[in-house]
C-alpha cells in the first residue's frame, strides 16, 4: 500500500472553506468553496484503503473511491479524474449535492474516532482540476452506429443515458419541455448548493459529443409521444416527478400560498437573467415579507434558505416531526439555521387566516405517537396548542408525486404502479411498452441525483443490449418476442 495513505491518525478531517452566513446570505452562489490541492492531497490521504470499502458499497454508483482517493493523495490528478469518470458522469455535481452523511461518508469505517474521509469534496475537486487541465472531453466514439435513442427528460437520469449511449455510438435526441437542460438541477436546485454554470458545462459537453436537443418541446402537448417512438429504435422516459402535495386545511386556497417548485423556479430563473413577470410582481417573491415553509425535506431547506437571500422580513420552516426525523439533510438544516431560519419542530397547519390573502399560518404542536408499519412515530396532534404565525407568503413543500404519464402521453398501456411512477422490469429498464425504457424519480418517486445517474446509466446498458439483441435476431425469435 502507498505510504501516502492511512494519515487518518495524524491529519484531522477538514471540510472545504464555508462562507460566512452573514456574507453569503447576500448572493445566490455556492456557499463552499473547492479544497486547495495540498488540502485534497492530505484529506485523500486521511482513507485506511479498507479491504472492503462500505463507502463504495453504500454509493449508489460503487465508486471506485479508495482507488481515486489514493491517486489524489499521490498527486496523480490525471489518473483519479479517469478513474472517478467511469462510474459517474457528474461526479462534479454528486460530491457538491450528495447527501454524504447518509451515502458514502456515512459508511466511512474511520467515521465512529476520527471523522469520515471528506469523499464528495475531494470528488469535486477531482474534476474540476480535470476541467480546468482540459483532460474533460466529450464523448468520441470510435464508430457511429445508425440506431437511433429518443430521450425524454434532460434531468441527471436522462443525461446520464445520452452520455453513455454516446458513447457506443448510437445517435441520441433528448426532448425537454423547458428552455433548458438539466431538469431539477438547473430550475429545482438552487445556485448557492449548485452554481448554473457547473449545469450548463455539462450540457455544452454533450452538444460537442454529438447529442440533439430538442427543448421547449413538451411530449404530450408540442409532440406525440408515438411520432417520438416512430423516430427512434428505443425511447428513454426520464421524465422526473411534479405534481407537488397538497394541503387540505381552511384557507389553503387563500392567494400568497405557493407550491415550492414554482417559487424555487422563479428564482432560479430569475438569477439566470430571465424575465420573470411573478417574481417582479411579488407573487413569487419573498422580499420584505414574514415567510412559512411547511416541510422538512431538501425542498424546504432550499425554500427556507432562498427566502432568506430575497430579504424576507422572517423566515420559518414548520415540520410536524423532531430534528432527528427530518428526511432533509443534516449538513443543510445546519446551513440554514447559520443563515437565519427559525426551525419550528414538531408543529404542523391547522389552516390559514387572512382576507384574500393569506395573514398568518394557524398551527399546532405535535407530539410523536406509537410507531406505525413503517417504524416511524405517529405525529399526533396536542390539543389546546393552537397559535398564530404571522405570514404573508406560505410555501408549501410537502413531496412530489409522478403525473399521470400514461394519460400525458395518451398510452393507456403504459403501466404503473400503486403510486403513480413507471413500472418497470428492473433486469431490462423496460417499461410494459416494447423498446420503450425508463429512469429517475418517474421510476423511483422522487429521490437524488445520484441514483438518476444510476438508473440513467443502468438503462443505456440496457437498450444497448436489448437493440444489439434486436438487430441479431432472427425472424421467428422476433415474432415470439
Ligand atoms: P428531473 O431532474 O426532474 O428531470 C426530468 C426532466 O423531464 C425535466 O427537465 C422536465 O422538464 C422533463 N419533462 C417532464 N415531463 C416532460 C414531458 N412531457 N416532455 C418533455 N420533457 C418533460 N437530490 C440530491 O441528490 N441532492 C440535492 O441536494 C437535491 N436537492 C433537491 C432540491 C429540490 C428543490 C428538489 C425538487 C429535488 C432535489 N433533489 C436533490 C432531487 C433530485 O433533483 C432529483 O432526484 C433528480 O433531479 C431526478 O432526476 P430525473 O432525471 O429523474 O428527473
Ligand atoms: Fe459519495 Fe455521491 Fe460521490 Fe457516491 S457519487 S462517492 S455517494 S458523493
Ligand atoms: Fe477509505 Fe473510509 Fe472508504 Fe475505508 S470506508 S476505503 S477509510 S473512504
Amino acid at each position: 500500500m502507498s505510504s501516502k495513505m492511512l494519515k487518518f491518525v495524524t491529519t484531522q478531517k477538514v471540510t472545504p472553506p464555508k462562507r460566512d452566513a452573514s456574507q453569503r446570505v447576500d448572493d445566490f452562489d455556492e456557499i463552499y468553496d473547492d479544497f486547495e490541492l495540498k488540502t485534497a492531497e492530505d484529506q485523500a490521504s486521511r482513507c485506511s484503503q479498507c479491504g472492503v470499502p462500505f463507502c463504495q458499497t453504500n454509493c449508489p454508483l460503487h465508486n471506485n473511491i479508495p482507488d481515486w482517493l489514493m491517486l489524489t493523495a499521490e498527486g496523480r490528478m490525471e489518473e483519479a479524474y479517469r478513474l472517478s469518470s467511469q462510474t459517474n458522469n457528474m461526479p462534479e455535481i454528486c460530491g457538491r449535492i450528495c447527501p454524504q452523511d447518509r451515502l458514502c461518508e456515512g459508511s466511512c469505517v474511520i467515521e465512529k474516532g476520527f471523522e469520515s474521509v471528506t469523499i464528495g469534496a475531494v470528488e469535486k475537486h477531482i474534476t474540476e482540476t480535470a476541467f480546468e487541465n482540459g483532460w474533460v472531453k466529450p464523448a468520441a466514439p470510435t464508430i457511429e452506429r445508425p440506431e437511433s435513442i429518443g430521450i425524454v427528460g434532460a434531468g441527471p437520469a436522462g443525461l446520464a443515458a445520452a452520455e453513455m449511449l454516446r458513447h457506443k455510438g448510437y445517435q441520441v435526441t433528448i426532448y425537454d419541455r423547458y428552455d433548458r437542460a438539466g431538469g431539477l438541477l438547473i430550475y429545482g436546485i438552487p445556485g448557492f448548493k449548485l452554481e448554473k454554470h457547473v449545469v450548463e458545462r455539462r450540457q455544452k459537453l454533450l452538444e460537442d459529443g454529438g447529442v440533439t436537443f430538442k427543448l421547449n418541446t413538451d411530449i404530450g402537448v408540442d409532440m406525440a409521444f408515438d411520432e417520438i417512438r416512430a423516430a427512434h429504435n428505443a425511447v428513454l422516459i426520464a421524465t422526473g416527478v411534479y405534481k407537488a402535495r397538497d394541503i387540505a386545511a381552511p384557507g389553503s386556497g387563500l392567494d400568497g400560498i405557493v407550491p415550492a417548485l414554482d417559487y424555487l423556479t422563479a428564482s432560479n430563473r430569475k438569477s439566470l437573467g430571465d424575465v420573470v413577470v411573478k417574481f417582479d410582481s411579488g407573487e413569487l417573491n419573498a422580499e420584505g415579507k414574514d415567510v412559512v415553509v411547511i416541510g422538512g425535506g431538501d425542498t424546504a431547506m432550499d425554500c427556507v434558505r432562498t427566502a432568506i437571500r430575497q430579504n424576507a422580513r422572517s423566515v420559518s420552516c414548520l415540520y410536524r416531526r423532531d430534528r432527528a426525523n427530518m428526511p432533509g439533510s443534516q449538513r443543510e438544516v445546519n446551513n440554514a439555521e447559520e443563515e437565519g431560519v427559525d426551525f419550528k419542530w414538531l408543529s404542523a397547519p391547522q389552516a390559514f387566516m387572512g382576507d384574500g390573502t393569506v395573514r398568518a399560518v394557524q398551527a399546532q404542536r405535535i407530539h410523536l405517537g406509537q410507531v406505525d408499519a413503517t417504524g416511524r412515530q405517529v405525529p399526533q396532534a396536542i390539543e389546546g396548542s393552537s397559535h398564530d404565525l404571522p405570514a404573508d407568503m406560505v410555501i408549501k413543500a410537502l413531496g412530489f408525486d409522478p403525473e399521470d404519464v400514461p394519460v400525458m402521453f395518451g398510452e393507456e398501456a403504459l403501466a404503473v404502479s400503486k403510486w403513480g411512477t413507471l413500472s418497470i422490469d428492473w433486469r431490462t429498464m423496460m417499461t410494459s411498452l416494447h423498446g420503450v425504457f425508463a429512469a429517475g424519480d418517474i421510476v423511483r418517486g422522487a429521490s437524488l441525483v445520484v441514483w438518476g445517474v444510476r438508473d440513467g446509466r443502468d438503462a443505456a446498458e440496457q437498450i444497448d443490449q436489448w437493440i444489439t439483441a434486436e438487430i441479431t435476431a432472427t425472424p421467428a425469435q422476433m415474432a415470439n418476442a
